[in-house]
């Protein structure tokens, strides 16, 4: 008998839904079709030029060897004095580990923590890794939906009844992807307590902390108390707010033996991080935060103009969205019509429709497990918000 070449555990992770919207644009691009995208999640800022200088440095100085495997000393310093300063939460330089994004943080937190059998519970609509992750450690991924009413907050009530015995984790996501949901004070603080009082960790994905907007306020889960503390594992990450997508830094904080745990994951799947990337987030964090204020003006401005122009058009409405750089329409009013003697039965047809018609690349909602709406991002520039939103709203008109 042959042996089969792929494992029981790659094959079961999903490809992801927006492979198909992002295989159609480009498709369309190569034809030399101009392709307005509201698809990938990420600034069309520039890195700040002194977060660039400091790697530049970095390589002039010859710092281009292999660094401790979770990042040189004076980043996980410069990372535990932004914890306190931002955040109000103490962790040893000890308790970090720096990794290759957000993305591989949470998926260590997720292997060093979860076993064949357990459980994460997950409020959708969420980031599209999740699940994933979760699925190549053996466990379980269990989602419930927020509610659009409630601008997509997931509430402790919610949470109180979607767990089980067998839940090991909750990932608490604020400001959220897609939605930009931010979790409520007083349904954070509940919830927390209740997680703690029941060993239930909490992945607290904190990477878009600094893009709130209308008095909303970003509240660590760590710095709530010292039990809560202890069940958390914050993650965050340099490149949205920095706009770093390209460097690949971010990192973790937890209790130490989850920390060391994860580095010791780490020492054998990556080492540490790029050497020069880790001298330019310790000038992110240390460094001037004139850029960061800048391009928070930007993302409040554009939220507020691609929310109110989404609302104007036939079939779509739009929550704003409490933080992130991203907007979650309802597309549901387009279900039914037709074009090109195709009817737009769901959020897959409408991101085509859009795609086909309007030009205008966008994630539909099935992807974060939320059909019946679509995601435009808004870290682009005025000119193309304003340039793909009159080409949505025209190729609507002719439905
Ligand atoms: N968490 C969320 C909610 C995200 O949206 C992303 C990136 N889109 C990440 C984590 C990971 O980002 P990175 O690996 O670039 O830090």
């Amino acid at each position: 008998m042959s042996k089969k070449t792929l494992s029981q555990k790659v094959l079961g992770i999903s490809p992801s839904a927006t492979e198909e919207t992002s295989f159609l644009a480009n498709q369309l691009k190569r034809k030399g079709i101009d392709v307005i995208s509201f698809a990938q999640g990420e600034p069309d800022f520039d890195t700040p030029d002194n977060i660039k200088g400091a790697a530049i440095k970095a390589i002039r100085d010859g710092f281009t060897r292999y660094t401790d495997v979770p990042g040189i000393p004076e980043l996980k310093q410069a990372v535990s004095e932004k914890l306190k300063r931002e955040n109000g939460v103490e962790y040893e330089p000890e308790d970090i580990v720096i990794s290759n994004g957000g993305k591989q943080a949470l998926y260590e937190a997720f292997v060093t923590i979860c076993e064949h059998g357990d459980q994460v519970l997950i409020p959708t609509p969420c980031y599209v890794s999740y699940a994933e992750q979760i699925k190549l450690t053996g466990a379980d991924p269990v989602f419930f939906d927020t509610s659009e009413d409630n601008n997509f907050r997931p509430t402790f009530s919610e949470i109180k009844a979607n767990l089980s015995s067998n839940v090991k984790a909750v990932i608490i996501s604020s400001p959220n992807n897609p939605a930009g949901s931010v979790f409520q004070e007083e349904e954070l603080l509940q919830t927390a307590e209740y997680l703690a009082d029941r060993d239930i960790y909490m992945i607290t994905d904190e990477v878009y902390e600094h893009l709130i907007y209308d008095g909303n306020r970003h509240i660590s889960v760590a710095s709530l108390g010292k039990k809560i503390k202890e069940k958390s594992i914050t993650i965050n990450s340099l490149s949205k707010t920095y706009a770093m997508t390209g460097w690949r830094v971010g990192y973790a904080a937890g209790p130490r033996e989850i920390i060391d745990g994860m580095k010791n994951l780490q020492g054998h799947v990556s080492g540490n991080i790029n050497s020069v990337a880790q001298k330019a987030a310790i000038e992110a964090l240390n460094g001037q935060q004139e850029s960061l204020k800048v391009m928070q003006k930007a993302y409040t401005e554009r939220r507020e103009y691609m929310v109110e122009r989404l609302n104007s058009i036939r079939g779509l409405h739009c929550k704003a969205p409490d933080g992130a750089f991203y907007t979650f329409p309802n597309v549901s009013g387009l279900y039914g019509k037709s074009y090109d003697g195709k009817t737009i039965k769901d959020d897959m047809d409408v991101a085509k429709f859009f795609l086909e018609k309007a030009h205008v690349a966008v994630v539909p909602g099935k992807a974060f497990m939320y059909p019946g709406h679509v995601r435009f991002v808004f870290a682009r520039s005025m000119e193309e918000i304003r340039e793909g939103l009159e080409r949505v709203e025209s190729a609507v008109k002719t439905l």
